[in-house]
């Protein structure tokens, strides 16, 4: 069989640069291993336009925000499956000094942050002694759901293959790629935290970043907002709210552990003024870097051998507009942005 295309993974890059290709009239096929603690099953699908406690916008959300909700949106109606929700989130402030930065701030960037009018609201749920701010318009992404369709569909067409990928089976010659019987253009690793140890790409800065989330029901919290106080609460699947996340680069196990189970039940014991029930622990690696950018392109000295990968802990907002870039630059010439062209590493990928 010939591809244009081999793509080794279908998390949420895999997925958005598969289904760019297909459209743009390109043959793949689609190497996954359905890894369930991959960083895409056990994400919260936040897209929250400011960080840090200085809620300054995150880089090129203004961009990356309206695209993500044009592309999840028009994903919906090709799988007819719901994916993208508009929301807000309601951040808790901490203190005094937190609920001072945060009106200043909105005063200055009217965009995004606004102070909350009626926090008596809130007076039944949680308890809270320094206002609430609220952070709007967010997004919301049902990975799963997304994950789920979009591999539906690669079933179908035939164009997956659910089977560990080793570079053991592969054979790299000057102008193609052969893997078990198919012929393709080019490879393109989607690989995520793998990525890290990945052959061809594994001496890139990568950065990993262990997350854990606890499942939780939370009977009578509102499901159509998410609730932040160091740690969110958010809706997640079957009326269950997600709670997390931790990050972690010096993590010695990858799985979930008691020490963060116990935190954040300590916190929510404080916080949540309703019961709760935890139904399950997860935990996974992101696939971050220490320049916080992407790395999209292709090796300096195998040529035919790409990545989309290193999208941290935004992939549901930088995936959807890089996807559509890289798909540009591969059928057009178009250019990638400089920050995430991978060939700003070409010295320590040649060496
Ligand atoms: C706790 C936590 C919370 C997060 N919350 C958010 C959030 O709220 N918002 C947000 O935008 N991002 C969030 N993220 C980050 C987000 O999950 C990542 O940015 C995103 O999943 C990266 O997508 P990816 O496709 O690169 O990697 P992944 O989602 O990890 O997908 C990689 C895929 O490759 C497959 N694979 C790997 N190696 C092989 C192989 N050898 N053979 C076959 N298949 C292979 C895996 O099975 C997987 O399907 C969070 C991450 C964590 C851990």
């Amino acid at each position: 069989m010939q591809v244009d295309y081999l793509i080794i993974g279908q998390g949420v890059c895999g997925t958005l640069l598969s289904r760019q290709l297909i459209r743009a009239g390109k043959k793949v096929m689609v190497v996954d291993n359905g890894n369930t603690s991959a960083a895409g099953r056990v994400a919260g699908g936040i897209i929250n336009p400011v960080t840090g406690k200085r809620l300054v916008r995150t880089w090129l959300i203004d961009e990356l925000l309206p695209f993500a909700l044009k592309e999840y949106t028009a994903i919906e109606q090709e799988l007819n499956t719901s994916i993208v929700a508009s929301t807000s989130i309601l951040d808790f402030h901490y203190t005094q000094d937190a609920n001072e930065l945060f009106n200043v701030n909105s005063e200055k960037d009217q965009g995004y942050l606004q102070k909350s009018t009626d926090d008596d609201r809130w007076n039944p749920y949680f308890r809270f002694n320094y206002g609430i701010g609220i952070i709007n318009p967010c997004l919301l992404v049902n990975i799963n759901a997304l994950l789920v369709s979009w591999r539906k569909l690669l079933i179908q067409k035939s164009k997956i293959l659910e089977e560990p990928f080793s570079t053991n089976d592969c054979k790299i010659l000057t102008d193609s790629i052969e893997y078990k019987g198919i012929v393709a253009d080019k490879i393109i690793f989607c690989d995520g935290a793998a990525g890290a140890d990945n052959p061809y790409f594994g001496m890139l800065p990568w950065s990993k970043d262990k997350g854990e989330a606890l499942i939780a029901a939370i009977p009578g919290l509102p499901g159509n907002t998410i609730y932040k106080q160091g740690i969110s609460i958010v809706p997640w699947q079957d009326e269950l709210f997600w709670i997390g996340a931790s990050h972690d680069w010096k993590y010695e196990t990858p799985y979930p552990t008691p020490s963060f189970r116990q935190a954040v039940t300590d916190q929510l014991d404080y916080w949540l003024k309703l019961p709760y029930e935890i139904q399950d622990h997860i935990a996974a690696i992101r696939p971050a870097n220490f320049d916080r950018k992407p790395f999209i392109g292709f090796h300096p000295v195998y040529t035919n051998i790409g990545i989309f990968n290193g999208m941290g802990g935004k992939g549901c907002s930088l995936a959807p507009y890089f996807a559509k870039q890289f798909c540009e630059y591969l059928t057009d010439g178009k250019q990638l942005t400089p920050e995430v062209d991978v060939k700003r590493y070409t010295k320590i990928l040649s060496r």
